[in-house]
């Protein structure tokens, strides 16, 4: 089945070389647009790809504003300073994830607090939310929610859509709001990604996604936030725009201010990227496709293997990554040494965030489905083919 697998990705992406992960794939006009940049030496702050990249992320994820930053994790440093969600504060998020959104959160002198994900979304789980502040939380007269063990305000809640799954958001914001806890998405995964009528990132106050070299489509590197909230997008512009807007420099603003905006050389990569945005993830779902038909077609490993897909009626996924799910996990390591060993990188999902030893006094629920999906899944190569 090791052997299977590297013989029809191989052929899948005609190569003998090694197979990435992802790789980026430039199909358009990015040469063009970079080189534009450079002849009009409009290469940082000014210029016409950053305002063009933002309306052709608005376009496509109908969000109404979007403000395109130098990556996912700015993103998610200015989500949570609009939330107030600053030091003394909490915030929960989901301990299957890339470390980087707990990372972020603590950063900013936020402290993380974990709660466990459902196995058929690898996202958080809206039933152990609301448990979790049925036991822990109180709302306080200011109308804010507390946590009662700790006294620190819950600001904000980050469930991740991973691997561009889309998570339950609806229910999440459901939740979120009778607790009065702005929901930031992380879909730095799921550029693409619908939930229900709605792209994934577009259910939360405020969402972002992702744009460096491996995900769907890139800008080298970059993050975006979108929000339906005006308020919200200008408070962000300012937030890190700090050395580019005549905003007076003293003027308080919580979360203090980042120096985090897109390049326009970076919005030209993205803005050609774009141009085949449809394409890129079309061929991404071909793919998984593909790979759903390979593996259900290995009789002999019908029982000890199955092919991860999302909740059908109510999610298409991108198909950024695809997974398989091993019943056992001795067989799931041997797969991914074998398959790395032929130059064909798989990988397993991240070790869980709230056992990683900077937040190994963080609050978290138990986690017996991000264990579960840490143990038994394998991640494909993912990159489109051209
Ligand atoms: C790729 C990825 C990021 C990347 O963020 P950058 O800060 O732009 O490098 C963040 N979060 C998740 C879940 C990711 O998969």
């Amino acid at each position: 089945m090791h052997s299977k697998t590297v013989r029809y990705i191989r052929n899948l992406y005609k190569s003998n070389g090694t197979i990435h992960l992802h790789a980026p794939r430039f199909i358009g006009n990015e040469q063009k647009y970079m080189g534009n940049c450079i002849e009009t030496a409009e290469v940082s702050a000014e210029g016409e790809y950053v305002p063009r990249f933002e309306a052709m992320v608005c376009d496509y994820s109908k969000a109404a504003h979007a403000v395109a930053l130098n990556s996912a994790e700015s993103a998610l440093r200015v989500a949570l300073a609009l939330a107030g969600g600053w030091a003394g504060t909490e915030v929960l998020t989901q301990p299957l994830a890339y470390a980087g959104t707990a990372n972020t959160i603590s950063s900013v002198g936020a402290v993380p607090i974990f709660i466990d994900v459902e196995r058929d979304t690898m996202g958080m789980d809206p039933s152990r939310l609301k448990e979790f502040l049925a036991y822990n939380a109180e709302m306080r007269d200011d109308g804010l929610c507390y946590n009662r063990n700790t006294q620190r305000r819950i600001a904000a809640c980050v469930p991740v859509h991973t691997l561009g799954y889309p998570c339950r958001v609806d229910a999440l914001k459901e939740v979120c709001d009778e607790h009065n806890i702005m929901l930031i998405e992380d879909a730095s995964d799921a550029f693409g990604s619908l939930y229900r009528d709605k792209m994934a990132g577009r259910y939360g106050h405020v969402g972002f996604y992702a744009f460096e070299g491996h995900k769907s489509i890139t800008c080298g590197d970059g993050g975006v936030l979108v929000t339906d909230d005006a308020e919200l997008a200008e408070k962000a512009r300012l937030l890190s725009d700090a050395t580019r807007l005549s905003h007076p420099l003293d003027a308080p603003l919580e979360g203090g201010r980042l120096s985090c905006r897109m390049s326009n050389l970076n919005a030209a990569v993205g803005c050609a990227q774009m141009e085949h945005v449809q394409t890129l993830v079309e061929r991404q779902r071909d793919l998984a496709r593909r790979y759903k038909e390979f593996y259900e077609a290995m009789e002999d490993w019908e029982d000890e293997l199955a092919f991860y897909t999302a909740k059908k009626k109510v999610c298409q996924p991108n198909c950024w990554l695809s997974a398989l799910i091993f019943e056992e996990t001795e067989e799931r390591d041997a797969f991914v040494a074998a398959t790395n060993a032929q130059n064909v990188q798989t990988r397993t999902l991240w070790p869980l965030a709230n056992e990683l030893p900077q937040f190994a006094q963080c609050q978290s629920t138990d986690v017996p489905n991000a264990r579960w999906l840490q143990q038994h899944i394998a991640i494909l190569p993912g990159g489109v083919r051209v």
